[in-house]
C-alpha cells in the first residue's frame, strides 16, 4: 500500500528515524576495552527514567514477560505468599507467570475498566499482621483496558500497615510515557520493556531494583539462570554482559535516552496527556465509551475504545488494517471484539493522531457504526488547536515579498536607477 503505515497499537510504537539510524551499525566486540562507554552512560541515564537514584537498572535481552520473571525469581522462593489484583489481561497475565513459579497468588479480581483497589489492598495489608504476604504486583498502565493506577496509593497502603512485603510494578506501558516514580513511590522492582515509551523495537526486558529487592536475592530460592541477577551485576559493573548483548538495540537505547532527554521527562507527560484528551474528546463526540470506567482510571496512553452491542470490533480492525493502512489494538482476552484500543504513546504528535482517528471513523462508518465521519476528529483537533502552547516571539513569519520578483498582478519594482 504506497503511504505511510499508520502504527497505532500500544506497542511496538513508531521508532524515530534518528533513533533507526542510530541502530543502523556494524557489529562490534561486545568484550571490547570501549565497550563500556556505551554501557555505563545506559546505566546512568536509565536511572533518571526511572526516577531512581537508588535503583539498580538490569539490561535483558528479552521483553517486558522477561522482565515480569526476573523481577520475580530474583527476590521470591516458590511457595512464597503474594497479592495481585486482576484487572485485565497483562495483570493477568504476571499471575500466571507468578503461578508457574510456583508462587502462591492472592488475586483480588476487579472489573477490567477499574485499576489496583488501594483500600482493598490496605485492608488485606493490614490484617496480615504476620506479615506472611511476601509482595505487592500492581500493573501500572494495563494495556488491555487502558487504566491507569495509582501507585502511590498503594504504597501509602504498605506504609499504613508498616508492612515489608516488596512492591512490584509492572510499568510496560508507562515509564517513560507517564510520570513514574521508583524512588519516591518506593517501588522495589520496576520493570518496562524497550518497545513503547522507549520507541525502539522490542528486545529490551528492563528491570530496576532497589537495595531492598537486590537484599531479597540472599532468600529468594526460585531457580534462575539466565535472569539471575547475581551474574548480571557481576559483568555489569565493568560495563558488560554475561551473555551477547544486542548491539543495535543498545545503541538505539543511547539514542532513545537523548530523544527522552531532550524533550524532557515532564514535558512528554504533558505530552502524553494532551494528545490523550484530544481522543476522549473523540470518543465523546463518535458517542462511544472507554473501557476505563471512570476519568480517575484513564490512561495517557492507550485508549480501549467499546464498540456497541453487536458489532465485532475484530472487524474495525480489520477494515482499518486492510482498507486504510491504520493499525488498531485488538482487545485482549475476554474483551476481544469487544474493543479496539488507540495507542498514543511514544514518538506522536497531533496531525498523526488526528490520521489514526480519521481511519477508525472511517472503518466504523464501513462495518455499520452509526459514527458521524469527521465528528472525533473535529473534537479532537478542537481540542489541540485550543491548547496548543503559543508560538514563541521572534518566531520566522512567512518571508517578505521581493519587489524584483512580483507575485501575479503585482508591477515589478522599477530598476534601482529608474528609481534614484
Ligand atoms: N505488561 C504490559 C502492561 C504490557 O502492555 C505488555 C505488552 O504489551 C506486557 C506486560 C508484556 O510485554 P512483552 O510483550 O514485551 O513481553
Amino acid at each position: 500500500m504506497p503511504g505511510r503505515h499508520f502504527l497505532f497499537v500500544p506497542g511496538p510504537t513508531n521508532v524515530p528515524e534518528r533513533i533507526l539510524r542510530a541502530m543502523d551499525r556494524a557489529m562490534e566486540d561486545h568484550r571490547s576495552s570501549v565497550f563500556p562507554e556505551l554501557t555505563t552512560g545506559l546505566f546512568r541515564d536509565l536511572k533518571r527514567v526511572f526516577k531512581t537514584t537508588a535503583g539498580q537498572p538490569f539490561l535483558f535481552p528479552a521483553t517486558g514477560t522477561g522482565g515480569w520473571e526476573a523481577a520475580l525469581v530474583n527476590t521470591r522462593s516458590p511457595g512464597d505468599r503474594v497479592i495481585a489484583p486482576r484487572y485485565g489481561q497483562f495483570s493477568h497475565l504476571w499471575i500466571d507467570l507468578a503461578q508457574r513459579h510456583g508462587l502462591r497468588v492472592d488475586i483480588l479480581d476487579v472489573e477490567w475498566g477499574e485499576g489496583a483497589p488501594a483500600a482493598r489492598i490496605a485492608e488485606i495489608l493490614a490484617d496480615d499482621r504476620q506479615h506472611d504476604i511476601k509482595g505487592v504486583l500492581i500493573v501500572h498502565n494495563e494495556t488491555a483496558t487502558g487504566v491507569t493506577s495509582d501507585v502511590a496509593a498503594v504504597r501509602l497502603a504498605l506504609d499504613a500497615a508498616q508492612h515489608p512485603a516488596l512492591l512490584y510494578v509492572d510499568g510496560v506501558s508507562s515509564i517513560g510515557s507517564l510520570d513514574f516514580r521508583m524512588d519516591e513511590w518506593q517501588v522495589d522492582l520496576a520493570i518496562t520493556g524497550s518497545q513503547k515509551g522507549l520507541m525502539l523495537p522490542a528486545g529490551l526486558g528492563i528491570v530496576c531494583a532497589s537495595p531492598k529487592a537486590l537484599a531479597a536475592r540472599q532468600q529468594a530460592k526460585c531457580p534462575r539462570a539466565f535472569f539471575d541477577f547475581g551474574d548480571m551485576l557481576k559483568a555489569n559493573a565493568t560495563g558488560y554482559f554475561p551473555y551477547t548483548p544486542s548491539i543495535p538495540l543498545l545503541y538505539g537505547l543511547r539514542e532513545s535516552l537523548a530523544v527522552i532527554f531532550e524533550e524532557g521527562l515532564e514535558a512528554i507527560f504533558a505530552r502524553h496527556h494532551r494528545l490523550a484528551e484530544g481522543v476522549r474528546a473523540a470518543v465523546r463526540a463518535w458517542g462511544l465509551k472507554l473501557c476505563a470506567r471512570a476519568p480517575q482510571w484513564y490512561s495517557d496512553t492507550v485508549s480501549a475504545i467499546l464498540v456497541p452491542e453487536g458489532v465485532n470490533a475484530a472487524e474495525v480492525i480489520d477494515v482499518a488494517f486492510r482498507r486504510y493502512n491504520l493499525a488498531l489494538g485488538a482487545g485482549l482476552g475476554r474483551l476481544a471484539g469487544k474493543l479496539f484500543r488507540v495507542g498514543h504513546l511514544g514518538d506522536l504528535n497531533e496531525l498523526m493522531l488526528l490520521g489514526a482517528l480519521a481511519g477508525a471513523e472511517m472503518a466504523m462508518r464501513d462495518v455499520g457504526i452509526k459514527v458521524t465521519l469527521g465528528a472525533g476528529v473535529a473534537a479532537a483537533a478542537e481540542h489541540y488547536r485550543s491548547t496548543a502552547a503559543p508560538l514563541a516571539a521572534g518566531a520566522p513569519t512567512a518571508p517578505a515579498p521581493d519587489p524584483a520578483r512580483p507575485g501575479p498582478g503585482q508591477a515589478a519594482a522599477p530598476p534601482a536607477a529608474a528609481r534614484a
